[in-house]
């Protein structure tokens, strides 16, 4: 017997939000980039909840068409103006050194200041959030207005940084199930203080994989906090075995804001990770927005490139780049809250728990309707609103259940929550009138467009 039926219960509790939002605010002033000891400190703070394996993988190592960068460290920048005083300062906030900014220490002019600054016109008040991985560059980042009021005189611009051969570093966390099929849950670790992009989607999935630990699930679950692109690349390159087991998978990424909720779909556009997503979204009582795949945006792109077109999808609550917030100091820890935290949380869990249960039965009383008021199952609380959607979600199942409909298509075909169908099917398997016939894994493609097979 499995446990997936609780699965749910099990997972969400009442603190779990603020838990949540707990991590996110001690992760939040870690300096991250793609490399560096940001990542190791942020993986080591996931460590103290969860088993996480730390990988480091040289600098120089080919991953496909790319190759490991070196690794960037950064101790102290600044800005000074003539006085001494510290104009720009990165102790007080890492987004104003643009990120893999190489070391550098001189005097300079306004003008030729002026030529390394990053501003936001139009969100004055605010610090844009830039990097400049694979051209070497340097630059400080500031609001615009106070960009605007530096005075023509000279400055000393320091960034005290190390752009050397070293490490790229990811984590993984793999939580076994019965089978070796895997659910992947993939979260970007390379931003730095952005508290919904992507502090949120860390620490929600590290707390997912802390209360899964101990469940016994139907699917193994692999939990993968790497950075942005060039982590998700090598992960591939070095787990192409293992990345055929994969059968569901999402990338999380700002999930604490009230935004949204948004889904976008796999490459495969119909994988049953798409259709539990959008299962759950439809039965939360907000408004969500679907999106079909396109070649942009975060870790899904690499997970979909056709030479691996895994079934993996992204929840957001907003999307990016649809919010003023977006990559900007106002992405900060009062732009998030624990019960969007704990709303998003939910709304994965129950994706989870289609994918978990998910399964196909047959109807042994097939000829005609059983007389379900003989088994005490019919009309038993007359008017009762949630009697009255049982009773609805028993015909559909009696129904439906020829042994070519799973529960997840019966309840998209009734319009009924997929708690109520899996609980419903339950007690008609109770009273002998449903039987079980498999789980149902969705739709497998057996050929990529690429001619790689895959179960
Ligand atoms: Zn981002």
């Amino acid at each position: 017997m499995y446990v997936r039926g609780d699965l749910g219960e099990r997972l969400l509790t009442e603190e779990i939000g603020e838990e949540i939002f707990a991590l996110a605010a001690k992760i939040f002033p870690i300096c991250r980039s793609i490399t560096g000891n940001g990542v190791r400190q942020t993986l080591r703070e996931i460590a103290a909840h969860i088993a996480l394996e730390m990988h480091e993988v040289p600098t120089g190592t080919p991953v496909f068409d790319w190759t490991i960068p070196r690794e960037w460290n950064i101790r102290d920048a600044y800005i000074k103006d003539s006085d001494g005083e510290r104009v720009v300062d990165f102790k007080k906030s890492n987004l104003h050194v643009m990120s893999y900014s190489t070391p550098v220490h001189k005097h300079l002019s306004l003008a030729e200041l002026k030529q390394h600054v990053h501003t936001l016109p139009e969100q004055p008040d605010l610090i844009p959030y830039r990097t400049s991985y694979y051209a070497e560059a340097w630059g400080f980042c500031m609001p615009h207005r106070q960009f605007e009021n530096l005075r023509d005189q000279a400055y000393e611009v320091f960034i005290d940084a190390s752009l050397e051969d070293g490490y790229l570093t990811y984590g993984e966390y793999l939580h076994k199930g019965e089978t070796t099929d895997e659910f992947l849950l993939s979260a970007h670790v390379c931003h730095p203080s952005l508290a919904n992009d992507n502090c949120s989607g860390i620490a929600l999935l590290t707390h997912l994989a802390k209360r899964m630990a101990g469940l016994r699930t139907r699917y193994s679950y692999r939990f993968l906090f790497a950075p942005g692109t060039i982590g998700a690349i090598t992960w591939l390159a070095r787990n192409e075995h293992i990345s055929q087991r994969i059968k569901h998978g999402l990338v999380i990424s700002m999930v604490g804001d009230g935004g949204g909720p948004t889904y976008k779909k796999s490459r495969r556009g119909n994988a049953k990770i798409d259709r539990a997503m959008i299962h759950s979204l439809h039965h939360s009582g907000l408004t969500p927005t679907i999106l079909d795949f396109f070649p942009y945006g975060y870790d899904e792109r690499q997970y979909c490139s056709p030479g691996f077109n895994l079934p993996v999808g992204l929840f957001q609550r907003s999307s990016f780049g649809k919010i003023p917030q977006y990559h900007t100091s106002a992405d900060n820890l009062d732009f998030i809250r624990s019960c969007h935290l704990a709303r998003s949380f939910h709304l994965i869990v129950e994706a989870i728990d289609v994918i978990e249960n998910d399964a196909v039965y047959l109807n042994a009383v097939p000829k005609c309707e059983p007389q379900l008021g003989k088994y005490g199952l019919y009309g038993a609380v007359g008017g009762n609103k949630d009697a009255a959607t049982e009773s609805m979600a028993m015909l559909w199942i009696l129904n439906l259940s020829d042994g070519g409909h799973s529960l997840l298509d019966i309840a998209e075909r009734a319009d009924l929550p997929f708690t109520v169908v899996r609980g419903t099917a339950q007690r008609l398997q109770q009273h002998g009138l449903l039987t079980l016939i498999r789980p149902d894994k969705g739709t497998d493609l057996d050929i990529c467009d690429f001619g790689c097979s895959r179960q």
